[in-house]
């Protein structure tokens, strides 16, 4: 579905992403996680086509992504950003409908979906008229997923959507995106930095780690097969709340 074919990416003097491979699988949700700052993020933007590799391919669905078609490539993909990203002027329905609305769908069509996605999102329908500022954490990531799956994109980018969220509202939200993730049968890339969401989330982890992929596999794989000590310590840094029971 989606595709790097030796992509890497510097800021300045500094190498985010050293020359990459990965290959994203239709239908199943890619979980990215390392450390802050191994590249995660940039891994996920070079994904949506908003960066651009210093060297190599990114693929969509077999296709090379170039200026010329960035835009179109973009609208089938949705993305959601740890803040959420909404616009603060407008409404959570303002915001949704954003972009169905740029593209002139009719305003029937546009409510009939918003409700859709609230349903599926478990977002009450009462605080489609709220502005951003009056919602909780949780609710904002409920209404920035929503946008993300307003054109019914082939492919989800998430970028630690759960990251700025308390651990009660944040396991709910896990709860629901496994839900909708399984029901609409999308890909998904995630980025993470908890081996816990991973391992729930993810049918596949790629761990990363200053700018290179250190394994890829199921929770499983990482855990009984890890490739080299980094793996085992970074599993083990997850800390259990139970250990101190
Ligand atoms: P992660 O998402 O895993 O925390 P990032 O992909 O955000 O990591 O960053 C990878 C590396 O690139 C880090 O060293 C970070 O400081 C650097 N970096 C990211 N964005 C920029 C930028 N816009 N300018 C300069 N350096 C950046």
């Amino acid at each position: 579905m989606l595709e790097l074919r030796g992509v890497s990416k510097t800021y300045g003097p500094a190498v985010a992403l050293h020359a990459t491979d990965l290959r994203i699988e239709p239908g199943r949700c890619t979980a990215l996680i390392g450390p802050s700052g191994c590249g995660k993020s940039t891994l996920l933007r070079l994904m949506t086509g908003l960066l651009r590799p210093d060297a190599g391919q990114v693929l969509f669905d077999g296709q090379p992504m170039t200026p010329a078609n960035v835009n179109a490539l973009r609208r089938q993909m949705g993305y959601v950003i740890q803040e959420g990203g909404l616009f603060a002027h407008l409404t959570a329905r303002g915001n949704v409908a954003l972009m169905a609305r740029y593209l002139r769908q009719s305003p029937a069509r546009i409510e009939a979906r918003v409700r859709e996605l609230a349903e599926l999102t478990r977002l009450e329908r009462k605080l489609l008229d709220r502005y951003p500022v009056e919602l909780s954490g949780g609710q904002r990531q409920r209404v920035s997923l929503m946008r993300a799956l307003m054109l019914d994109p082939a492919v989800l980018l998430l970028d630690e959507p759960l990251g700025a969220l308390d651990p009660m509202v944040r396991h709910d939200l896990q709860t629901d995106l496994k839900r909708i993730f399984r029901e609409l049968d999308k890909t998904v890339v995630l980025v993470t930095h908890d081996m816990g969401e991973a391992g729930f989330l993810g049918d596949d982890i790629v761990l990363l780690k200053a700018g290179r992929i250190v394994q890829r596999g199921t929770l499983s794989d990482l855990v009984h097969a890890p490739a080299d000590d980094f793996v085992v310590r970074f599993i083990n840094a997850q800390r259990s709340p139970l250990e101190a029971v």
